[in-house]
């Protein structure tokens, strides 16, 4: 189901739930490059630190 754009099929990208439920996706690029934001907005459509995950 892609809901987040690249970061669907993206190594970097990391699933955090709060209690209520809700999904959001955090982007562990951000911690070694602050050019990326923890919580990108979604979808991305475009990204430079794209890396495909062997998911
Ligand atoms: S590097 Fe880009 S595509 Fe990958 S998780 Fe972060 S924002 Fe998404």
């Amino acid at each position: 189901m892609a809901r987040f754009g690249l970061c669907d099929t993206c190594a970097h990208a990391k699933l955090n739930a709060n209690t209520r439920g809700s999904v959001f996706l955090f982007c562990k690029l951000s911690r070694e490059d602050k050019a990326f934001a923890k919580y990108p907005p979604v979808p991305v459509l475009k990204c430079p630190g794209f890396k495909p995950s062997d998911r």
